[in-house]
This record gives structure tokens, sequence and C-alpha cells, in this order.
């Protein structure tokens, strides 16, 4: 399951981040992902709350924002909005968005540093 991977690289992302901040609870996690990864949100859910039980991220929201996938032909500019290794002129097409997984916001409690 491949959204296993990618929801351990996020909360590994997000604690440290967390962490360098001293906060003590996360209560919400915004990411952007493409739709070219195929990643199917529910089973992302899922795996986030696995991989977040029993840290500061446990029981907090996860925000998923998908990016439409926009391919271009190199040699003729034509635009794709979906896979494709190949353009009908014959071009190769290059990614130019969609294929992000992105860690965009992470909304969390610090602790007051005065107490
Ligand atoms: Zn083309």
């Amino acid at each position: 399951m491949h959204e296993f991977s990618y929801a351990q690289a996020l909360v590994e992302n997000a604690l440290r981040i967390a962490e360098s901040k001293g906060a003590k609870k996360v209560n919400k996690v915004v990411v952007e992902v493409g739709s070219l990864l195929l990643i199917n949100p529910e089973q992302l859910r899922f795996c986030y709350e696995v991989v977040t039980k029993n840290t500061i991220l446990e029981g907090s929201e996860l925000e998923i924002e998908n990016t439409e996938a926009l391919l271009v032909c190199e040699n003729c500019g034509k635009e794709y909005r979906e896979l494709s290794s190949m353009c009908e002129c014959g071009g190769f097409l290059k990614v130019e968005r969609g294929d992000e997984f992105v860690l965009k916001r992470i909304v969390m409690e610090v602790e007051d540093a005065q107490n």
C-alpha cells in the first residue's frame, strides 16, 4: 500500500517541525497531493491515523488539498490534464504539476515558554 509510505514521510516531517517549534499537540495537518500520485484519500487518512498513534499528532485532522495534473508537450507545447507519456505529435510530455506531495501547514498548540 503506497499510501502508507506517504503517510509515514508526512508524519515524520510534521513531527520534526512541530517538535522544533515546541508544540505539545498538533490539531491539524494540511497536505497538498498531486493527482498523478494516485493516492486514495481514504487510505491516506487511515494510514495517517495509524502512523500518528502515540505521537503528538494523534487525533489530529488531516486536510488533503488536491492538485490537478498538468503535462506539457516538450515539442509543441500542447497541455494535457491526465497522465500520458507522449503527445499526439510524438513529443514527450513533461509534468508541470500534479506529482507533488507537500506538507503545507501545521496547526499546533505551543507550550508557553514562560511557564
Ligand atoms: Zn506535442
